[in-house]
């Protein structure tokens, strides 16, 4: 019984720790427009920033947010 009781204690210490030991990585001072290291990249027809990977490129080269932005700005509207 008292071992159970030790290992109890154990758990919760354990758990009141962990995340003190999980410290966030010390800040590289990023800019603003970075997210997670990822380059953010501003829409062509609104201007929302989003992660490059998630924008859609068109055939001219720029970055759009949605297909809906990417016709749009297509049509010239
Ligand atoms: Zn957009």
């Amino acid at each position: 019984m008292k071992y159970l009781f030790v290992l109890i204690l154990c758990w919760i210490a354990w758990r009141l720790l962990r995340p003190a030991l999980r410290k966030p990585p010390p800040s590289r001072a990023p800019p603003s427009r970075e997210h997670d290291g990822e380059r953010m990249i501003a829409c062509a027809h609104c201007g929302i920033y989003a992660p490059e990977r998630e924008m859609l490129r068109a055939k001219n080269g720029r970055c759009y947010c949605s297909p809906e932005h990417r016709a749009a700005a297509a049509e010239g509207a």
